[in-house]
Formats: structure tokens, sequence, C-alpha cells
């Protein structure tokens, strides 16, 4: 059983409405909805992985 990183819902893989590979991690998805808004803002759903707004990019160089 794998978990809907957007609504946190339980997915079947075999059953999920759309899958995604992320940073080598596959995501599940109950639907459609779901999948579009992660592939939108995939870093916002993700977690875990990469670190919340640790820094602000000032200056550009
Ligand atoms: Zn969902």
């Amino acid at each position: 059983m794998a978990t809907d990183p957007v609504c946190k819902m339980n997915v079947e893989p075999a059953k999920a409405a759309a899958k995604v590979d992320y940073n080598g991690q596959l995501y599940y998805f109950c639907s459609e909805s779901c999948h579009k808004a992660f592939t939108e803002a995939p870093q916002k759903y993700a977690g875990a992985a990469p670190p919340p707004h640790s820094s602000h990019q000032h200056g550009h160089r």
C-alpha cells in the first residue's frame, strides 16, 4: 500500500489513478487531480528529501 502525498490517503499501487517518479521515489495518486497538484508543486508534497525554505536566494549571482 502506498500513500497519496497530496491527500494522504492510502492508494493501492495497482489501482492508482496515476504515478510519478520523483527523485527516484515512486508516488501514487488516488486521482488525476492529486497527480496534477503534485506535478505542479512536487517539492511541496514530496517533503522529507528537500529541506523546506532553508535559504532565500539573496543576490542572484
Ligand atoms: Zn489523492
